[in-house]
This record gives C-alpha cells, sequence and structure tokens, in this order.
C-alpha cells in the first residue's frame, strides 16, 4: 500500500481527537426535541470522527455512536450533561470502523450500568478483525507519516500545529480502552426509554455484516450509521447486492430527519435515492463489464462517464468530491460487485483495493 493510500485510507475510516486542550467543542444540532446531533471536527490530516446522537428523555439518555476517541467522547458526554441530569443508559454502536465506537469508554466508566448494544456480528468483529484490520495503520502507516511530518515540520515551522493534532490522534487511538458490547441483536431490538420508542434494527448486510439502524418513527428520525455518508457514501468492504436492498427498505420508512455516519442531516430522501440510483448502475454495469471480460478499473473508466450525472447531484461538480465519488464509492463498490460476482461474500473485512 502506498503513503497515498494508507492516508486515504486513515481520513475515510479514522477519527483522532487532537491537542485536546486546543480541540474545538463538537457542533450541537437539534433534530427534534431533546434529540442532538454532535459533530466533532477531524484531526489534523489524518482523521475523521463519525456523528454521535444523543436522544434524551425524561428517563434516561440513549447516544448512538461514540466518536473515534475517548477524547471527543468526553466533549460530547460533557456537552450532554449541560443538557440534562438523566444518566446514559443505552449506547448503539453503529459498526465496527473505528470513527463510531472507540469513545465508549468514556460512557462505560461514567455509568457502570451501561448497556452497550450492537448487532452480534458487529460484535465479534470489533473483538478480533477490526483490530487486526487496524493494526497496520496504527503500528506503521501513521507513525511511518508522522515521522515523514515531523522532518518537514523541523525545516517548515507552519506545519507545527498539525504535526501535534496529528500526533494527539495516534496517542489517543494507542490509548484506547476497547470497549465491547454488552447487549446483542440480530433483526430487531426494541427500547423503551421514558417516553421515547426506540427500534434498534438490522436489514442484512450493508456496508458491514451487522449495521445498526435506530429509528424513532414518532419523531420520524432515522439514525443509519455509514450505511449513508453525506455527501460520499464509503464502499470499503460493503455487500452490493445486499446493501441497496438495506437502503430500499431505509426508504420505505416514514422518516422525515436522515442522520448519516458523517456530514450534516438530511431533511429528505434525495441523497438517499441518488445513492441507491448509482449503486444500481454499479450492480447492473459492472456485471455486464464483468461479462464483456473488463478487469474492475477497466470498468469503472466505462462506467464514469454515464455516472456523470448523478455524480454532479451528489459532488455539486466539486473537484476534490468527485474524487472521493471516483475511488471510495464507485472503484470501491466495482470490486465489490466483482467479488460478489465471484461467489458468495463472507463477513471478513475485504482490503483495500489497489490504486
Ligand atoms: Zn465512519
Amino acid at each position: 500500500m502506498t503513503i497515498r493510500r494508507v492516508l486515504l485510507f486513515v481520513l475515510a475510516l479514522w477519527s483522532i481527537p487532537a491537542g485536546a486542550q486546543n480541540r474545538p467543542a463538537p457542533t450541537r444540532t437539534e433534530l427534534s426535541p431533546g434529540i442532538f446531533l454532535f459533530t466533532t471536527p477531524s484531526y489534523g490530516d489524518v482523521g475523521l470522527d463519525g456523528n454521535s446522537i444523543a436522544i434524551l428523555s425524561r428517563d434516561g439518555v440513549l447516544v448512538f455512536d461514540t466518536n473515534g476517541t475517548p477524547s471527543a467522547a468526553e466533549a460530547v458526554l460533557a456537552a450532554i450533561r449541560k443538557l440534562t441530569s438523566q444518566p446514559v443508559r443505552w449506547v448503539v454502536n453503529s459498526h465496527w470502523h473505528w470513527d463510531h465506537w472507540y469513545g465508549t469508554e468514556v460512557y462505560q466508566r461514567a455509568f457502570p450500568d451501561l448497556r452497550i448494544v450492537a448487532h452480534e456480528k458487529t460484535r465479534a468483529l470489533m473483538m478480533g478483525p477490526a483490530l487486526e484490520f487496524n493494526r497496520p495503520g496504527l503500528e506503521t502507516g501513521l507513525p511511518g507519516y508522522l515521522e515523514n511530518l515531523e522532518k518537514r515540520a523541523a525545516a517548515d515551522a507552519s506545519l507545527k500545529p498539525l504535526l501535534a493534532e496529528d500526533r494527539f490522534f495516534l496517542e489517543q487511538k494507542t490509548r484506547v480502552r476497547h470497549t465491547f458490547p454488552n447487549v446483542t441483536f440480530s433483526d430487531r431490538l426494541t427500547i423503551e426509554m421514558g417516553e421515547r420508542h426506540i427500534e434498534v434494527l438490522n436489514y442484512g448486510r450493508g456496508v458491514t455484516p451487522g449495521d445498526a439502524i435506530v429509528y424513532l418513527p414518532a419523531e420520524k428520525l432515522l439514525l443509519v450509521g455509514d450505511l449513508i455518508v453525506n455527501p460520499i457514501t464509503f464502499a470499503l468492504s460493503g455487500f452490493p447486492t445486499e446493501w441497496l436492498r438495506v437502503l430500499e427498505r431505509i426508504d420505505a420508512l416514514d422518516a422525515t430527519t436522515i442522520v448519516t455516519g458523517h456530514g450534516a442531516p438530511l431533511r429528505d430522501k434525495a441523497l438517499l435515492r441518488t445513492t441507491m440510483e448509482v449503486f444500481r448502475v454499479l450492480l447492473r454495469e459492472g456485471k455486464a463489464a464483468k461479462e464483456r471480460g473488463l478487469t474492475p478499473d477497466q470498468a469503472k473508466d466505462a462506467i464514469m462517464p454515464g455516472l456523470r450525472g448523478l455524480m454532479v447531484q451528489v459532488t455539486g461538480d466539486d473537484q476534490a468530491k468527485n474524487g472521493a465519488f471516483r475511488t471510495q464509492l464507485v472503484d470501491w463498490y466495482l470490486h465489490r460487485v466483482y467479488d460478489e460476482l465471484n461467489g458468495p461474500l463472507t463477513d471478513a473485512i475485504a482490503a483495500i483495493p489497489p490504486a
């Protein structure tokens, strides 16, 4: 893997809280009365953090996704404490990517009776394969990048703040006490918390083997984790055909607010439907390309022009976003379409396709 690939991967999957005292507070958005989205800024140039959502009630709080670092989770918990004196009773982790659950230890420490919910396959991945998947980046990729940045910063003092942020990210990720789910579900778990009726759902394999969706029918609110990312969904190691079915079932739910794993909340289903359409094109055209004997890279080049209209709907034709659309959505999804055509996909975490 080249440094560039490592970085891309780090940027996409990882979050690092940086020089904690200098970190900006998370941004708070009220989604519905008593339900708040907390968005944490990225860490230097090495890490993104996932959205974290707090559902308040008269009998406790549920937190959906616990950030990528203890530092970020501490900042979110501090913000929750300003809103309510109720304890956090529930955590739900949407999936195994490390930007969504590496802050769970903070809640566990603060609330010893905490119930930590994830899909049974997600728990199994967290307890082994996910840690192995992260290990090369933590032990080699990121330290190597930092070593290089240190040399550049020695010659260019303007890089020092960035270096401090990046170092903080690595330090945070390294010292995480992995805290695993103590409640699992397979298809559905219903939580009655005070006045809130909360459904935790899995509709089959999507971006991971065990994605947890949270649905509040009364509030018409959906929390979907990385099944959709605003604006560009990150299709590494997904399950193409099943994922589209999952999104079709999500589309059938009555919801006026959809919170994605990253990015601003959606107030309509436009991005969901555009992403589904991209998936449909890639499933159809990818199969045809494979039958014609094209490699996934050749298939991508052949399919991209026909995707331009959908791409511009997603990216606004921003050049950097177009690049991310091409790599993280089209390229990675197409590789998985090919994998799927070669035989049934296992739950194992697939490697990042070579550049
Ligand atoms: Zn994520």
